[in-house]
Protein backbone atom coordinates (compact mmCIF):
# COMPACT_ATOMS: atom_id res chain seq x y z
CA UNK A 1 0.00 0.00 0.00
CA UNK A 2 0.96 3.44 -0.81
CA UNK A 3 2.52 5.14 2.25
CA UNK A 4 2.82 9.48 3.01
CA UNK A 5 6.13 10.82 1.63
CA UNK A 6 7.71 13.85 1.60
CA UNK A 7 8.51 15.82 -1.49
CA UNK A 8 11.15 17.57 -2.22
CA UNK A 9 11.68 20.64 -4.45
CA UNK A 10 12.64 19.61 -7.78
CA UNK A 11 15.98 20.12 -8.30
CA UNK A 12 17.39 23.15 -11.23
CA UNK A 13 20.14 25.23 -12.13
CA UNK A 14 20.54 28.74 -10.34
CA UNK A 15 19.63 31.38 -12.13
CA UNK A 16 21.00 35.10 -11.07
CA UNK A 17 18.51 38.00 -11.69
CA UNK A 18 20.90 40.80 -10.37
CA UNK A 19 21.32 40.20 -6.91
CA UNK A 20 18.77 37.70 -6.53
CA UNK A 21 19.08 33.68 -7.10
CA UNK A 22 16.14 31.85 -8.40
CA UNK A 23 15.94 28.01 -8.56
CA UNK A 24 18.42 25.55 -6.68
CA UNK A 25 18.16 25.62 -3.01
CA UNK A 26 17.53 29.44 -3.12
CA UNK A 27 14.14 30.14 -1.73
CA UNK A 28 11.13 30.55 -3.53
CA UNK A 29 11.08 34.12 -5.16
CA UNK A 30 7.64 36.45 -5.03
CA UNK A 31 7.03 38.65 -8.28
CA UNK A 32 5.28 41.41 -9.48
CA UNK A 33 4.09 43.55 -12.17
CA UNK A 34 3.70 47.40 -12.67
CA UNK A 35 0.64 48.74 -14.02
CA UNK A 36 1.98 52.12 -14.70
CA UNK A 37 3.32 53.48 -18.07
CA UNK A 38 6.55 52.24 -18.67
CA UNK A 39 7.72 56.01 -19.69
CA UNK A 40 6.23 57.65 -16.64
CA UNK A 41 9.40 57.20 -14.77
CA UNK A 42 7.86 59.07 -11.46
CA UNK A 43 5.04 56.56 -11.25
CA UNK A 44 6.94 53.70 -12.36
CA UNK A 45 9.71 54.33 -9.60
CA UNK A 46 7.37 55.03 -7.38
CA UNK A 47 5.31 51.73 -7.71
CA UNK A 48 8.56 49.59 -8.13
CA UNK A 49 9.38 50.99 -4.74
CA UNK A 50 6.14 50.06 -2.90
CA UNK A 51 6.33 46.61 -4.57
CA UNK A 52 9.53 45.98 -2.98
CA UNK A 53 8.46 47.46 0.25
CA UNK A 54 5.60 44.86 -0.16
CA UNK A 55 7.59 42.33 -0.59
CA UNK A 56 8.36 41.98 -4.52
CA UNK A 57 12.08 40.19 -4.85
CA UNK A 58 11.76 40.85 -8.63
CA UNK A 59 9.38 43.18 -10.54
CA UNK A 60 8.50 43.65 -13.92
CA UNK A 61 7.26 46.28 -16.38
CA UNK A 62 6.13 46.09 -19.91
CA UNK A 63 8.07 47.58 -22.70
CA UNK A 64 6.84 47.90 -25.80
CA UNK A 65 9.13 49.50 -27.83
CA UNK A 66 12.85 50.61 -27.62
CA UNK A 67 11.92 53.84 -26.07
CA UNK A 68 10.25 51.67 -23.27
CA UNK A 69 13.13 49.43 -22.76
CA UNK A 70 15.28 52.55 -22.23
CA UNK A 71 12.90 54.25 -20.20
CA UNK A 72 13.66 51.17 -18.08
CA UNK A 73 17.08 52.42 -18.04
CA UNK A 74 16.62 55.17 -16.29
CA UNK A 75 13.90 53.54 -13.82
CA UNK A 76 16.93 51.39 -12.70
CA UNK A 77 19.02 53.84 -12.12
CA UNK A 78 17.08 55.96 -10.23
CA UNK A 79 15.89 53.29 -7.89
CA UNK A 80 19.30 52.34 -7.24
CA UNK A 81 20.50 55.86 -6.25
CA UNK A 82 17.50 55.57 -3.88
CA UNK A 83 18.77 52.28 -2.37
CA UNK A 84 16.14 50.32 -4.06
CA UNK A 85 18.48 46.70 -5.59
CA UNK A 86 15.22 45.00 -6.81
CA UNK A 87 15.83 43.42 -9.59
CA UNK A 88 14.00 44.71 -12.87
CA UNK A 89 12.43 42.48 -15.79
CA UNK A 90 11.44 43.85 -19.16
CA UNK A 91 8.19 42.32 -20.68
CA UNK A 92 8.54 41.99 -24.38
CA UNK A 93 5.65 40.58 -26.95
CA UNK A 94 6.09 41.40 -30.83
CA UNK A 95 9.29 43.30 -30.62
CA UNK A 96 12.95 41.45 -30.43
CA UNK A 97 14.16 45.64 -30.86
CA UNK A 98 13.02 46.17 -27.32
CA UNK A 99 14.03 42.84 -26.19
CA UNK A 100 17.57 44.30 -27.23
CA UNK A 101 17.55 47.33 -25.74
CA UNK A 102 16.14 46.03 -22.47
CA UNK A 103 18.74 43.66 -22.08
CA UNK A 104 21.68 46.42 -21.67
CA UNK A 105 19.17 48.44 -19.09
CA UNK A 106 17.83 45.70 -16.84
CA UNK A 107 18.90 42.15 -15.22
CA UNK A 108 16.42 40.07 -17.17
CA UNK A 109 14.30 39.91 -20.24
CA UNK A 110 10.97 38.21 -20.45
CA UNK A 111 10.45 37.42 -24.06
CA UNK A 112 7.18 35.12 -25.61
CA UNK A 113 8.45 32.47 -28.01
CA UNK A 114 5.01 32.78 -29.57
CA UNK A 115 5.91 36.52 -30.71
CA UNK A 116 9.67 36.83 -30.17
CA UNK A 117 10.47 35.91 -34.00
CA UNK A 118 7.31 34.72 -35.21
CA UNK A 119 4.95 36.97 -36.49
CA UNK A 120 1.52 38.35 -34.55
CA UNK A 121 -1.32 35.37 -35.06
CA UNK A 122 -3.95 35.68 -37.61
CA UNK A 123 -6.01 33.24 -36.08
CA UNK A 124 -6.06 31.58 -39.08
CA UNK A 125 -5.30 27.92 -39.49
CA UNK A 126 -2.37 27.58 -41.57
CA UNK A 127 -0.58 24.70 -43.00
CA UNK A 128 3.12 24.32 -43.25
CA UNK A 129 5.26 21.46 -45.02
CA UNK A 130 7.66 19.64 -43.15
CA UNK A 131 10.65 21.90 -45.13
CA UNK A 132 8.73 25.50 -44.72
CA UNK A 133 8.30 24.27 -40.88
CA UNK A 134 12.30 23.50 -41.21
CA UNK A 135 13.10 26.67 -42.42
CA UNK A 136 10.77 28.36 -39.65
CA UNK A 137 12.25 27.02 -36.88
CA UNK A 138 15.86 28.04 -38.31
CA UNK A 139 14.98 31.77 -38.65
CA UNK A 140 14.02 31.27 -35.02
CA UNK A 141 17.54 30.42 -33.87
CA UNK A 142 19.03 32.85 -36.12
CA UNK A 143 16.72 35.52 -34.23
CA UNK A 144 17.91 33.90 -30.93
CA UNK A 145 21.53 33.36 -30.94
CA UNK A 146 22.59 37.13 -31.08
CA UNK A 147 19.51 37.93 -28.11
CA UNK A 148 21.41 35.33 -26.00
CA UNK A 149 24.78 36.48 -26.93
CA UNK A 150 23.85 39.99 -25.94
CA UNK A 151 22.36 38.39 -22.56
CA UNK A 152 25.47 36.51 -22.43
CA UNK A 153 27.96 39.23 -22.64
CA UNK A 154 25.57 41.58 -20.35
CA UNK A 155 25.06 39.05 -17.68
CA UNK A 156 21.53 39.56 -18.46
CA UNK A 157 19.24 36.65 -17.81
CA UNK A 158 16.04 35.51 -19.59
CA UNK A 159 12.46 34.24 -19.21
CA UNK A 160 10.72 32.36 -21.39
CA UNK A 161 7.29 33.00 -21.25
CA UNK A 162 4.52 30.88 -22.74
CA UNK A 163 1.21 31.90 -22.56
CA UNK A 164 -2.02 29.63 -23.44
CA UNK A 165 -3.53 31.61 -26.24
CA UNK A 166 -0.58 33.62 -27.54
CA UNK A 167 1.20 30.84 -29.79
CA UNK A 168 2.46 31.26 -33.17
CA UNK A 169 0.17 30.12 -35.78
CA UNK A 170 3.26 27.58 -36.93
CA UNK A 171 3.02 25.73 -33.30
CA UNK A 172 -0.96 26.05 -33.61
CA UNK A 173 -0.87 23.84 -37.29
CA UNK A 174 1.05 21.28 -35.32
CA UNK A 175 -0.05 21.22 -32.49
CA UNK A 176 -3.10 23.26 -31.79
CA UNK A 177 -3.58 25.32 -28.70
CA UNK A 178 -2.80 22.30 -26.03
CA UNK A 179 -0.32 21.76 -23.14
CA UNK A 180 1.71 19.63 -26.15
CA UNK A 181 1.89 22.86 -28.12
CA UNK A 182 3.07 25.18 -25.47
CA UNK A 183 5.82 22.88 -24.43
CA UNK A 184 6.72 22.59 -27.98
CA UNK A 185 6.87 26.21 -28.16
CA UNK A 186 9.19 26.48 -24.78
CA UNK A 187 11.18 23.43 -25.69
CA UNK A 188 12.71 25.09 -29.38
CA UNK A 189 13.77 27.91 -27.69
CA UNK A 190 15.20 26.16 -24.58
CA UNK A 191 16.81 23.27 -27.23
CA UNK A 192 18.99 26.73 -29.04
CA UNK A 193 19.86 27.52 -25.36
CA UNK A 194 21.28 24.66 -24.49
CA UNK A 195 23.29 24.36 -27.67
CA UNK A 196 24.89 27.75 -27.41
CA UNK A 197 25.81 27.02 -23.78
CA UNK A 198 23.09 29.61 -22.31
CA UNK A 199 21.93 28.34 -18.70
CA UNK A 200 20.56 31.50 -16.97
CA UNK A 201 16.95 30.80 -18.46
CA UNK A 202 13.71 31.15 -16.06
CA UNK A 203 10.63 29.54 -18.05
CA UNK A 204 7.14 30.05 -17.11
CA UNK A 205 3.89 28.69 -18.69
CA UNK A 206 0.60 30.43 -17.92
CA UNK A 207 -3.18 30.12 -18.71
CA UNK A 208 -6.27 31.01 -16.78
CA UNK A 209 -7.54 27.58 -17.28
CA UNK A 210 -6.01 26.24 -13.67
CA UNK A 211 -6.31 22.41 -15.28
CA UNK A 212 -4.76 23.39 -18.42
CA UNK A 213 -2.02 25.37 -16.69
CA UNK A 214 -1.35 22.55 -14.01
CA UNK A 215 -1.18 20.06 -16.98
CA UNK A 216 1.45 22.04 -18.88
CA UNK A 217 3.85 22.88 -16.45
CA UNK A 218 3.98 18.77 -15.31
CA UNK A 219 3.96 18.45 -19.20
CA UNK A 220 6.90 20.55 -19.40
CA UNK A 221 8.79 19.03 -16.29
CA UNK A 222 8.42 15.92 -18.05
CA UNK A 223 9.72 17.13 -21.21
CA UNK A 224 12.56 18.56 -20.07
CA UNK A 225 13.89 15.59 -17.70
CA UNK A 226 13.74 13.71 -20.76
CA UNK A 227 15.82 16.02 -22.32
CA UNK A 228 18.51 15.89 -19.05
CA UNK A 229 17.04 19.51 -18.60
CA UNK A 230 16.47 21.60 -15.36
CA UNK A 231 15.66 25.48 -15.51
CA UNK A 232 13.57 27.03 -12.96
CA UNK A 233 10.56 27.62 -13.38
CA UNK A 234 8.21 30.52 -12.07
CA UNK A 235 4.22 29.77 -11.91
CA UNK A 236 1.26 31.92 -12.26
CA UNK A 237 -2.58 31.93 -13.42
CA UNK A 238 -2.90 34.38 -16.28
CA UNK A 239 -6.13 36.70 -16.18
CA UNK A 240 -6.88 35.34 -12.91
CA UNK A 241 -9.08 38.07 -12.12
CA UNK A 242 -9.84 39.90 -8.76
CA UNK A 243 -11.35 39.37 -5.43
CA UNK A 244 -12.54 35.63 -3.62
CA UNK A 245 -11.84 34.24 -7.14
CA UNK A 246 -8.82 35.96 -8.59
CA UNK A 247 -7.14 34.57 -5.25
CA UNK A 248 -8.65 31.28 -5.41
CA UNK A 249 -7.55 30.41 -8.77
CA UNK A 250 -3.74 31.35 -8.27
CA UNK A 251 -3.60 29.28 -4.91
CA UNK A 252 -5.07 26.32 -6.52
CA UNK A 253 -3.09 26.31 -9.99
CA UNK A 254 0.13 27.60 -8.07
CA UNK A 255 -0.18 25.69 -4.98
CA UNK A 256 -1.16 22.51 -6.35
CA UNK A 257 1.91 22.38 -8.26
CA UNK A 258 4.21 24.14 -5.27
CA UNK A 259 3.04 20.86 -2.88
CA UNK A 260 4.67 18.54 -5.90
CA UNK A 261 7.65 20.06 -5.47
CA UNK A 262 7.66 22.13 -8.68
CA UNK A 263 8.28 25.83 -8.96
CA UNK A 264 11.26 28.34 -8.14
CA UNK A 265 9.22 32.01 -8.36
CA UNK A 266 5.75 32.69 -8.65
CA UNK A 267 3.31 35.90 -9.27
CA UNK A 268 -0.21 36.21 -8.02
CA UNK A 269 -1.78 38.15 -10.65
CA UNK A 270 -4.84 39.82 -9.45
CA UNK A 271 -7.16 42.77 -11.58
CA UNK A 272 -6.01 44.86 -8.22
CA UNK A 273 -3.49 47.22 -7.52
CA UNK A 274 -0.28 45.62 -7.90
CA UNK A 275 0.91 45.44 -4.40
CA UNK A 276 -2.13 43.18 -2.97
CA UNK A 277 -0.79 40.61 -5.02
CA UNK A 278 2.25 40.13 -2.45
CA UNK A 279 0.58 39.31 0.90
CA UNK A 280 -0.98 36.29 -0.89
CA UNK A 281 1.67 35.29 -2.78
CA UNK A 282 3.47 34.94 0.55
CA UNK A 283 0.69 33.47 2.37
CA UNK A 284 0.33 31.25 -0.29
CA UNK A 285 4.39 30.46 -0.37
CA UNK A 286 4.05 29.61 3.60
CA UNK A 287 1.29 27.69 3.60
CA UNK A 288 2.89 25.35 0.55
CA UNK A 289 6.10 25.49 2.15
CA UNK A 290 4.48 23.68 5.46
CA UNK A 291 3.25 21.24 3.40
CA UNK A 292 6.12 20.14 1.69
CA UNK A 293 7.74 20.05 4.89
CA UNK A 294 5.73 17.55 6.35
CA UNK A 295 4.86 13.93 4.73
CA UNK A 296 2.09 13.95 2.34
CA UNK A 297 -0.11 11.32 0.60
CA UNK A 298 -0.88 11.87 -2.65
CA UNK A 299 -3.83 9.33 -4.17
CA UNK A 300 -4.03 8.47 -7.53
CA UNK A 301 -5.62 10.50 -10.00
CA UNK A 302 -9.45 9.75 -10.56
CA UNK A 303 -9.94 12.02 -13.23
CA UNK A 304 -11.83 9.87 -15.44
CA UNK A 305 -14.12 9.07 -12.99
CA UNK A 306 -15.04 12.57 -11.54
CA UNK A 307 -18.05 13.87 -10.14
CA UNK A 308 -19.68 17.38 -9.61
CA UNK A 309 -19.33 17.75 -6.05
CA UNK A 310 -21.44 18.85 -3.08
CA UNK A 311 -20.81 21.17 -0.39
CA UNK A 312 -21.95 21.16 3.00
CA UNK A 313 -24.53 23.68 3.73
CA UNK A 314 -25.75 24.58 0.70
CA UNK A 315 -26.84 21.16 -0.43
CA UNK A 316 -27.98 18.02 1.57
CA UNK A 317 -25.05 15.47 1.77
CA UNK A 318 -26.82 11.99 1.75
CA UNK A 319 -26.02 9.65 4.35
CA UNK A 320 -22.71 6.84 3.18
CA UNK A 321 -20.51 10.16 2.85
CA UNK A 322 -17.03 9.30 4.39
CA UNK A 323 -15.30 12.31 5.20
CA UNK A 324 -11.81 12.69 5.16
CA UNK A 325 -9.63 15.82 6.35
CA UNK A 326 -7.01 17.76 4.31
CA UNK A 327 -4.12 17.60 4.03
CA UNK A 328 -4.21 14.05 3.82
CA UNK A 329 -3.25 11.84 6.08
CA UNK A 330 -3.62 8.26 5.09
CA UNK A 331 -5.86 6.83 1.73
CA UNK A 332 -8.92 8.08 1.15
CA UNK A 333 -12.01 5.67 1.76
CA UNK A 334 -13.87 4.13 -0.81
CA UNK A 335 -17.33 4.87 -1.63
CA UNK A 336 -18.69 8.86 -1.81
CA UNK A 337 -15.89 10.85 0.25
CA UNK A 338 -16.89 14.57 1.47
CA UNK A 339 -13.38 16.39 1.54
CA UNK A 340 -13.54 18.47 4.83
CA UNK A 341 -10.98 21.60 5.56
CA UNK A 342 -11.24 22.58 9.09
CA UNK A 343 -8.84 25.89 10.14
CA UNK A 344 -8.38 27.91 13.41
CA UNK A 345 -9.58 30.98 14.37
CA UNK A 346 -6.75 32.61 14.54
CA UNK A 347 -6.27 32.14 10.52
CA UNK A 348 -7.34 35.13 8.77
CA UNK A 349 -10.05 35.17 6.05
CA UNK A 350 -7.48 35.62 3.55
CA UNK A 351 -4.95 32.87 4.78
CA UNK A 352 -7.89 30.72 4.70
CA UNK A 353 -8.91 31.55 1.22
CA UNK A 354 -5.74 30.38 0.29
CA UNK A 355 -5.29 27.28 2.46
CA UNK A 356 -8.34 25.98 1.88
CA UNK A 357 -7.84 26.53 -2.39
CA UNK A 358 -4.50 24.04 -2.06
CA UNK A 359 -6.16 21.72 0.32
CA UNK A 360 -8.92 21.00 -1.18
CA UNK A 361 -8.06 22.28 -4.57
CA UNK A 362 -4.96 19.81 -5.54
CA UNK A 363 -7.56 17.06 -4.82
CA UNK A 364 -10.33 18.12 -6.28
CA UNK A 365 -8.43 18.82 -9.91
CA UNK A 366 -7.07 14.90 -9.83
CA UNK A 367 -11.08 14.17 -9.74
CA UNK A 368 -11.02 13.25 -5.79
CA UNK A 369 -13.95 14.59 -3.77
CA UNK A 370 -17.70 13.90 -3.99
CA UNK A 371 -18.54 16.53 -1.67
CA UNK A 372 -16.69 19.49 0.47
CA UNK A 373 -16.82 21.15 3.59
CA UNK A 374 -14.50 24.33 4.90
CA UNK A 375 -15.05 24.79 8.79
CA UNK A 376 -13.07 28.40 9.48
CA UNK A 377 -14.67 30.95 12.27
CA UNK A 378 -12.86 33.69 10.55
CA UNK A 379 -14.80 33.53 7.17
CA UNK A 380 -18.13 32.54 8.81
CA UNK A 381 -20.20 29.79 7.34
CA UNK A 382 -22.12 31.88 4.54
CA UNK A 383 -18.33 32.62 3.32
CA UNK A 384 -16.93 29.32 4.16
CA UNK A 385 -19.85 27.96 1.22
CA UNK A 386 -19.32 30.70 -1.24
CA UNK A 387 -15.42 29.77 -0.84
CA UNK A 388 -16.07 26.25 -1.17
CA UNK A 389 -18.06 27.21 -4.27
CA UNK A 390 -15.84 29.06 -5.99
CA UNK A 391 -12.78 26.59 -5.17
CA UNK A 392 -14.92 24.06 -7.07
CA UNK A 393 -15.53 26.77 -10.08
CA UNK A 394 -11.37 27.04 -10.54
CA UNK A 395 -10.99 23.54 -10.30
CA UNK A 396 -14.40 23.14 -13.17
CA UNK A 397 -15.18 20.20 -11.02
CA UNK A 398 -18.84 22.78 -10.81
CA UNK A 399 -19.90 25.35 -12.36
CA UNK A 400 -22.23 27.22 -10.13
CA UNK A 401 -21.73 31.59 -11.00
CA UNK A 402 -20.14 33.92 -14.25
CA UNK A 403 -16.25 33.42 -14.67
CA UNK A 404 -14.15 36.64 -15.76
CA UNK A 405 -10.95 35.97 -17.02
CA UNK A 406 -9.41 39.51 -16.14
CA UNK A 407 -6.03 40.62 -16.92
CA UNK A 408 -3.99 42.11 -14.10
CA UNK A 409 -3.40 45.65 -15.98
CA UNK A 410 0.14 46.73 -16.73
CA UNK A 411 1.77 49.77 -19.01
CA UNK A 412 -0.18 48.52 -21.73
CA UNK A 413 -3.77 49.05 -20.04
CA UNK A 414 -6.09 51.05 -22.29
CA UNK A 415 -8.94 51.52 -19.52
CA UNK A 416 -9.23 51.67 -15.84
CA UNK A 417 -9.45 47.75 -15.44
CA UNK A 418 -10.58 47.77 -11.51
CA UNK A 419 -13.18 50.17 -12.19
CA UNK A 420 -14.48 48.35 -15.35
CA UNK A 421 -13.76 45.06 -14.38
CA UNK A 422 -16.42 46.02 -10.67
CA UNK A 423 -18.87 47.39 -13.77
CA UNK A 424 -19.05 44.25 -16.05
CA UNK A 425 -19.22 41.91 -12.92
CA UNK A 426 -21.89 44.22 -11.23
CA UNK A 427 -24.26 43.98 -14.89
CA UNK A 428 -23.15 40.13 -15.81
CA UNK A 429 -23.05 38.43 -12.56
CA UNK A 430 -26.04 36.28 -12.36
CA UNK A 431 -25.21 34.30 -15.91
CA UNK A 432 -24.06 31.21 -14.00
CA UNK A 433 -21.89 29.48 -16.76
CA UNK A 434 -20.96 31.99 -19.05
CA UNK A 435 -16.98 33.33 -19.43
CA UNK A 436 -16.63 36.58 -19.74
CA UNK A 437 -12.63 38.02 -20.64
CA UNK A 438 -11.96 41.76 -19.77
CA UNK A 439 -8.34 42.39 -21.09
CA UNK A 440 -6.78 45.90 -21.09
CA UNK A 441 -5.43 45.78 -24.82
CA UNK A 442 -5.62 44.23 -27.98
CA UNK A 443 -2.31 43.15 -28.12
CA UNK A 444 -2.58 40.02 -26.12
CA UNK A 445 -5.94 40.14 -25.12
CA UNK A 446 -7.59 38.13 -27.73
CA UNK A 447 -5.41 35.44 -27.44
CA UNK A 448 -4.61 35.28 -23.81
CA UNK A 449 -8.55 35.92 -22.90
CA UNK A 450 -8.26 32.06 -23.60
CA UNK A 451 -11.56 30.13 -24.30
CA UNK A 452 -14.08 33.27 -22.76
CA UNK A 453 -17.74 33.25 -24.67
CA UNK A 454 -17.36 36.95 -24.80
CA UNK A 455 -14.94 39.61 -24.59
CA UNK A 456 -14.16 42.70 -23.81
CA UNK A 457 -10.67 44.46 -24.73
CA UNK A 458 -9.26 47.94 -24.75
CA UNK A 459 -8.28 48.80 -28.84
CA UNK A 460 -6.97 52.40 -28.22
CA UNK A 461 -7.35 55.02 -25.61
CA UNK A 462 -11.03 55.53 -25.10
CA UNK A 463 -12.16 52.72 -27.11
CA UNK A 464 -13.05 48.80 -26.99
CA UNK A 465 -13.35 46.64 -29.08
CA UNK A 466 -16.16 43.54 -28.48
CA UNK A 467 -15.91 39.59 -28.81
CA UNK A 468 -17.90 36.84 -29.44
CA UNK A 469 -15.37 33.86 -28.75
CA UNK A 470 -12.46 34.54 -30.88
CA UNK A 471 -14.64 36.97 -33.17
CA UNK A 472 -14.08 40.44 -33.08
CA UNK A 473 -17.69 41.59 -33.49
CA UNK A 474 -17.59 45.46 -32.96
CA UNK A 475 -14.48 47.00 -33.69
CA UNK A 476 -12.97 50.49 -31.55
CA UNK A 477 -16.71 51.51 -30.18
CA UNK A 478 -16.45 54.77 -27.24
CA UNK A 479 -16.12 52.86 -23.87
CA UNK A 480 -19.02 54.76 -22.16
CA UNK A 481 -21.36 52.98 -24.81
CA UNK A 482 -19.16 49.38 -24.71
CA UNK A 483 -21.15 48.07 -21.77
CA UNK A 484 -24.48 48.04 -22.76
CA UNK A 485 -23.30 46.82 -26.42
CA UNK A 486 -21.62 44.01 -25.00
CA UNK A 487 -25.13 43.27 -23.03
CA UNK A 488 -26.39 43.64 -26.17
CA UNK A 489 -24.91 41.37 -27.77
CA UNK A 490 -25.13 38.65 -24.95
CA UNK A 491 -28.42 39.06 -25.17
CA UNK A 492 -28.63 39.31 -29.53
CA UNK A 493 -26.67 35.04 -29.03
CA UNK A 494 -29.40 34.01 -26.63
CA UNK A 495 -27.30 33.97 -23.65
CA UNK A 496 -28.47 36.49 -21.30
CA UNK A 497 -31.04 35.75 -18.73
CA UNK A 498 -33.02 38.53 -16.95
CA UNK A 499 -31.63 38.91 -13.20
S1 LIG B 1 -3.75 41.84 -21.72
FE1 LIG B 1 -3.59 43.19 -19.89
S2 LIG B 1 -1.77 42.52 -18.73
FE2 LIG B 1 -1.66 41.58 -20.80
S3 LIG B 1 -0.39 43.01 -21.99
FE3 LIG B 1 -2.54 43.65 -22.35
S4 LIG B 1 -2.99 45.17 -20.72
FE4 LIG B 1 -1.07 44.12 -20.13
Amino acid sequence: MKQPQTIQRRPTVSVCVGQVEIGSRHPLRLQSMTNTSTLDIEASVAQCKALAQAGADIVRLTAQGVSHAKALGEIHGRLRQEGVDTPLVADIHFNPAAAFAAAETVEKVRINPGNFADPGRTFKKLEYTDAEYAAETDRIRNALIPFLELCRSRGTAIRLGVNHGSLSDRIMSRYGDTPAGMVESAMEYLRVCRETGFDQVVISIKASNVQVMTDTVRLLVKAMDAEDMHFPLHLGVTEAGDGEDGRVKSAVGIGSLLCLGIGDTIRVSLSEDPTAELPVARMLADHCSRVLAAPQFLPDSRRDNPSQPLVAGVDDIPQGYSVADVPLAGPLPQGPVLLRASYPADMSAEEVTVAASVDLGRLLLEGHGDAVEIIAPSLGDERCRSLALAILQATRRRISRTEYIACPGCGRTLFDLQTTLAQVKEATGHLKGLKIGVMGCIVNGPGEMADADYGYVGAAAGCISLYKGRECIERNIPADEALPRLIALIKANGDWIEP
